[in-house]
């Protein structure tokens, strides 16, 4: 039996999917923000999709901002957009 992964919606287009198959960026108690690729960094987290489209419009539309009510600086949306190339990259 499998064991049950908890799901969540990804911001931008709402789609339900088991934790561990979005990405999630995390706003810890100091105030910074990170990409937790673990699941297991505590703080208050959004959700997207690892694809290209949900990356672009959250970027642009400032979603996670608005979700995490902080500035997203640049080398996490850098990071994000590694991952996404990346998992894109080995589904081909
Ligand atoms: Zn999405």
């Amino acid at each position: 039996m499998n064991k049950k992964v908890p799901e969540r919606r990804c911001l931008i287009c709402g789609t339900h999917k088991p934790k561990n198959e979005l990405l999630r960026i995390v706003r810890l108690k100091d105030g910074s923000v990170v990409l937790d690729k673990t699941g297991k960094v505590s703080g208050r987290g959004a959700y997207i999709c690892p694809n290209t489209n949900c990356y672009k419009k959250a970027k642009k539309i400032r979603r996670i901002e608005s979700e995490l009510g902080i500035d997203i600086p640049e080398n996490i949306y850098e990071a994000v957009a590694a991952e996404i190339s990346e998992k894109e990259d080995s589904e081909v």
